[in-house]
């Protein structure tokens, strides 16, 4: 199985602070390496499963925690209005379930309000929020993140 997703899930132990915004012993928050924003969020189940159905309910007695934590620490640091949460999971090699979190900036353009945000998902490289910057961005979620 080529599963990119669990393939970071396997390294959780080595992972850049990109890859580990924050984790417990069922999720993992990483910053989305293809978007063009800012604090793109993805949220992973740390086993493999492809429909929200399979997750089992300690899984999803934290999902919505998750959820609201990334929410509240991306509004913090970013003035974000509020946060879109949207699972797809469709495209090939990424059908592991995750959970995009993105902050909807009081500035987003109306043209890319809504679905058409994924329009900044999958952009190329020159395009991308860094690498370097995601790890900054990351570091400084995971002191906001309310962990206790
Ligand atoms: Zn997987």
């Amino acid at each position: 199985m080529d599963c990119y997703t669990c393939r970071n899930n396997e390294l959780i132990d080595s992972l850049p602070a990109r890859e580990l915004v924050a984790a417990d012993e069922h999720w993992r928050c990483a910053h989305a390496f293809d978007s063009a924003l800012p604090g793109w969020l993805i949220l992973v189940p740390r086993r493999h499963v492809t429909s929200i159905a399979d997750l089992t309910d300690a899984e999803a007695a934290s999902l919505g925690t998750w959820q609201v934590r990334l929410s509240r620490a991306l509004r913090a640091l970013s003035g974000c209005t509020k946060t879109y949460v949207v699972q797809f999971a469709e495209q090939e090699g990424f059908a592991h379930v995750h959970f995009h979190v993105v902050p909807r900036m009081p500035d987003l353009p109306d043209e890319r309000r809504g679905p058409r945000i994924f329009g900044y998902l999958g952009v190329p490289e020159d395009d991308r929020f860094g690498e370097q910057q995601q790890d900054e961005l990351a570091t400084a979620l995971r002191a906001q993140l309310d962990l206790g």
